[in-house]
Order: C-alpha cells, then sequence, then structure tokens
C-alpha cells in the first residue's frame, strides 16, 4: 500500500495545522487550523463572514487545494485538541469534504462552537465522537485503523491520532506536555506509545511539532503550576482588594485550580472575557 504524507499548514510556521495521509485510496486530514496572527493584524476582522480562499491567500487557513492533487478520498477530518490553531478552519473547509469530523467529547464541543458561530458555510459533516483509547475502522479496505492515544496539553482532552496501516503506523505527535500528574483527566498513555512502537510491523512515520520542542529540558507538571498558584493566592489570605489573575480561557485546568483557591481563601471567583465565558 502507498502512503503519502501532505504537509498543508503549520509547518516552519505556528498556527493553521493541517496534515493529510493518503494510505492507498483513502486520506485521513489531521486538524484544520487558524493561523490567529494573520487575523488579528486587522481591526474588526469578521472571518465568520470571510470566504475560504480570501482566508486562504492571508495566509490565515490552510491552502488545502493541495488535495486534489492526492489520489484518494478523505474520510475522515481528525482535530487533535480544541486550541484554534487546530480547529480553526474547520468550519471554512469541512464542508468541501464528504467526510465526519472525529474528535474527543471536549474537541468536538469546541468544533460545535466554531460551526455555529459560520455566516458564510453550512457545515453539515457528521459529527462523531471517539475517546481516548479508542480505535474506529477507515475506508472499506478494513486495512486502516485510527487510533485515539491520550496525551496530555495546556487543553483537556487531548490526543494524538493514530493510523495504523500495513506498512506500519503513521503517528500524528502533535501539542503535547509530557505529564504524568496532571491536574485534570488521566497521564499521557506512554504505555501505549511504547506497545506502538514494539507492536505489528512498527512505526512507520512519526509527526511531531510542538512549541519550544527545540528548546532542552522539561515543561514540569501542571501538578506543580498548582501548588506555586496555592502558595501565591494562600500568600493573600489577609488583603482587602480585588484579586485579578489572568490564563489562557482553554486551560481548563488552571481554571479549576483558581477557582478552587479562590474558595479557600473566602473569596467570590468570577470568570470573565469572552472565551472563559464559552
Ligand atoms: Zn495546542
Amino acid at each position: 500500500m502507498e502512503i503519502e504524507i501532505a504537509t498543508i499548514g503549520g509547518y516552519e510556521e505556528v498556527g493553521r495545522q493541517m496534515t493529510a495521509v493518503r494510505a492507498g485510496d483513502d486520506i485521513v486530514v489531521f486538524d484544520m487550523g487558524l493561523n490567529l496572527s494573520k487575523v488579528l493584524i486587522h481591526d474588526n476582522l469578521r472571518t465568520e463572514e470571510m470566504h475560504s480562499l480570501d482566508l486562504i491567500d492571508m495566509g490565515a487557513i490552510p491552502d488545502d487545494r493541495i488535495l486534489n492533487e492526492l489520489d484518494g478520498e478523505v474520510q475522515a477530518i481528525v482535530p487533535t485538541h480544541g486550541h484554534l490553531d487546530h480547529i480553526g478552519a474547520i468550519s471554512k473547509l469541512a464542508h468541501r469534504y464528504e467526510a465526519p469530523i472525529v474528535a474527543s467529547p471536549f474537541t468536538l464541543e469546541l468544533v460545535k462552537e466554531e460551526i455555529q458561530d459560520e455566516g458564510k458555510f453550512n457545515v453539515n459533516n457528521d459529527l462523531v465522537e471517539m475517546e481516548a483509547g479508542e480505535t474506529m475502522r477507515i475506508g472499506d479496505t478494513g486495512k486502516l485503523d485510527l487510533e485515539f492515544v491520550n496525551v496530555t496539553h495546556s487543553i483537556i482532552d487531548a490526543i494524538n491520532p493514530v493510523l495504523h496501516t500495513p506498512e506500519g503506523a503513521v503517528v500524528y505527535g502533535l501539542d503535547k506536555r509530557i505529564d504524568h500528574t496532571p491536574v485534570i483527566g488521566d497521564p499521557i498513555d506512554m504505555d501505549r506509545f511504547r506497545e506502538i512502537g514494539r507492536e505489528g510491523p512498527g512505526v512507520l512515520c512519526y509527526i511531531e511539532d510542538c512549541t519550544n520542542a527545540g528548546k532542552k529540558g522539561r515543561t514540569p507538571s501542571e501538578s506543580v503550576a498548582r501548588r506555586h498558584l496555592k502558595d501565591v493566592i494562600h500568600s493573600i489570605d489577609d488583603y482587602d482588594g480585588g484579586v485579578v489573575a489572568t490564563t489562557f480561557s482553554s486551560n481548563i485546568a488552571r481554571v479549576k485550580s483558581l477557582v478552587e483557591f479562590a474558595y479557600d481563601i473566602g473569596r467570590k471567583p468570577l470568570l470573565l472575557g469572552r472565551y472563559l465565558e464559552k
């Protein structure tokens, strides 16, 4: 079986992730993301009303026209987690493919929000929920399986998809922090990655791209950040004024810690901001 990998977006840049893997006649698309920096430089740009081609020309979303050159049918669109650089172009591109969007439960909820906010296109792709640890058959050959392996990241419910082919596994290893003691959810499933490396025909290709991946060292666990945060918030126990804390709205583990520690010191936590409200 011939395997072909198309690096459509997100390579040598931050944002607008998209990769297509063709195995025989079947294609699986990993991520359809937005490059937020290309959108934010324009004042009041309402991307909801914009056409895909204009956004492609701006460099805001992946140029998926390259897929015409791949000899196969898209069978699944698989966003790995809910960050906009991975799901932000789904509302602009997914309707062009007769394929379901397959994602973990939290990621799928965020995809639904993106589709609801879309003003230009009707995105009617089937939405299929799949949990980490589960596998689904892809295409009609009976030779391709898509597996979700649990990983830890600054957003909950992140997975690394693995496409099992007769030639070996294609592991799409994007965006993870190796966290053995996360604040929410299960630790990264290193056992399963180890097994995938040893079983069957082994790993044909491992694709990795992560912010600061080139830096030596490791990022501490979220539970370490939680300990520091607890120390800081408890140290202002006797202060009377308001306290402001900021975080990425999608960092649910951090929000959870902030809310809990606010209650610890007798405060009432208020969540402010468009995405936090979402
Ligand atoms: Zn991410």
